[in-house]
């Protein structure tokens, strides 16, 4: 593969195109803002800009997409009916409903999701490290299609390709990402209405409750394309999580020591097994 498109230069697209850089000839971008494909221009990140699917060249090889969900399927069909690009992926969060909308247009396509990110979005906090040694998912559209020209691509970025379904992505994503934005954005309502009556509680705020909230300072806009695209999954971990919470509220209001013990005995241990496995991995990764 010789040229890439990269369609949405943001925090993403921008890191994308940074850590390609000696892996294709050529690197194009497509993007709504004009002041950032001058920039990236200037930065020689990319040869050049376009605005408009019909001004992109023909000859690309690789047409990476990587704005809001929503718009990720329509974006493909116009580079498609312009006659641009041999093969698309994509860095939707989600992807079920994506492979879906491809394959009903008939787009020669393998989803992605790079599993990395930060609570800032735009090009400005792209940079090539943010995807070294994050998982990056691919889902083919069949067990046929091939993917081993992507797994290298990733490979070079630095990420570590992991091949799998779309709906078992969505599932598990639900589980650790969607759910935990969630919880973190539920701490924060929390605590803005317990400062409304003591404004003490913002005084206490530490290093622990910035650490479990972080991610509640995303990209409002990124988070509800997330939510309008994954509802089924989201659903069944939120209600999981309403039963575990019932749970807790329970031993609390009885006071039920032992069995409040065990229960941080228990996650505790969970919480130190991911821990460890992404420590090792981080390890193996620097050998
Ligand atoms: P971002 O806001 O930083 O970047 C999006 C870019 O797309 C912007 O440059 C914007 O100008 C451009 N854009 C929007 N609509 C466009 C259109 N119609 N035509 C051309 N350009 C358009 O967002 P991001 O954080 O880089 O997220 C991009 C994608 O990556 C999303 O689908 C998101 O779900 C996914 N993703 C995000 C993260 C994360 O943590 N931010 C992680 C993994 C995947």
């Amino acid at each position: 593969m010789k040229k890439l498109l990269i369609v949405g230069l943001g925090l993403i697209g921008g890191s994308i195109a940074k850590a390609s850089h000696g892996y294709f000839d050529e690197i194009y971008a497509l993007n709504k803002s004009q002041g950032t494909l001058r920039t990236a221009e200037q930065e020689q990140v990319i040869v050049r800009g376009f605005s408009s699917a019909q001004d992109c060249p023909k000859d690309i090889d690789l047409v990476c997409i990587c704005t809001p969900i929503s718009t990720i399927v329509p974006l493909a069909k116009q580079l498609f009916a312009a006659g641009c690009g041999r093969l698309f992926t994509d860095a939707g969060s989600t992807k079920a409903g994506i492979m879906e909308g491809m394959n009903t247009a008939g787009i020669p396509f393998i989803g992605g999701h790079p599993m990395a990110g930060r609570e800032h979005s735009g090009y400005a906090f792209s940079s090539a490290g943010l995807l070294h040694g994050a998982n990056w998912v691919l889902t083919p559209s069949d067990e046929k299609q091939d993917t081993q020209a992507l797994q290298d691509w990733i490979t070079y970025m630095g990420a570590c390709p992991l091949v799998m379904n779309a709906a078992a992505h969505d599932r598990a994503a639900a589980a650790i990402s969607h759910l935990p934005h969630i919880l973190a954005s539920a701490l924060t309502e929390v605590a803005g209405e317990a400062e409304e009556k003591d404004a003490m509680v913002r005084k206490l705020a530490a290093g622990g409750f910035l650490d479990i909230t972080r991610v509640a300072s995303s990209d409002p806009t990124m988070w509800q394309n997330i939510f309008l695209n994954n509802p089924k999954y989201i659903l069944e971990m939120l209600r999981e999580a309403q039963n575990i919470l019932a749970e807790w509220e329970k031993m609390i209001a009885d006071g039920e020591a032992p069995a409040l013990y065990d229960r941080f005995a228990k996650t505790k241990a969970i919480r130190d097994s991911y821990q460890k496995d992404f420590a090792e991995k981080a390890f193996r990764e620097e050998v």
